[in-house]
């Protein structure tokens, strides 16, 4: 069986994310989309809230799984027995410091692949920061997330929809 990672902060997630998801749900048999509980970032969501919104968000995709996890992904990786890490590239900005992690993880453990899926053209210029700015001033985010997860959004700053 396949199973593949798809890790991220997911700090909200996005359609972009959505995207991805869907994309690689199809290419392989088992998808774990792994939160990433990383206290150095200070998030806007906890992770028990981003993984409930990402679990909302995939109901309707059977082969897809939400979980978290801390410390290194390649570790995560061979704790969970799957066989592939999938990341998007949006722009050649990520390129750089995907490639290094990848060929990092690859050195660590040489079963591991790295997959890397485009990002879709409607999407490119989209990330889960420039959903936070938005929100931050009240802003229309009915672009770039599910219409079920604005209130949620806006609430954390004390906005309304
Ligand atoms: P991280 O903090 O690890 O970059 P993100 O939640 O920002 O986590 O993103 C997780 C993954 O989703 C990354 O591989 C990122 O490149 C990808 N991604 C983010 N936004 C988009 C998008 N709009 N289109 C395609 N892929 C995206």
């Amino acid at each position: 069986m396949r199973r593949a990672i798809y890790p991220g902060s997911f700090d909200p997630v996005t359609f972009g994310h959505i995207d991805m998801i869907e994309r690689s749900a199809k290419i392989v048999d088992e998808l774990l989309v792994a939160v990433l509980n990383n206290s150095a970032k200070n998030p806007l969501f906890s992770v028990k809230e981003r993984v409930s919104m990402l679990e909302e968000i995939t109901s309707h995709l059977p082969n897809v799984k939400v979980t978290s996890f801390d410390g290194l992904l390649i570790d995560y990786a061979n704790k969970v027995d799957a066989s592939i890490i999938i990341r998007g590239l949006r722009a050649v900005t990520d390129f750089e410091y995907e490639l290094q992690i990848a060929q990092t993880n690859r050195i660590v453990n040489p079963n591991v692949a790295t997959l890397f899926l485009t990002t879709s053209l409607e999407y490119a210029y989209l990330s889960s920061t420039i959903v936070k700015e938005v929100a931050s001033y009240g802003g229309d985010i009915s672009h770039f997330v599910p219409e079920r997860l604005i209130e949620r959004i806006y609430a954390k700053y004390n906005k309304e929809s």
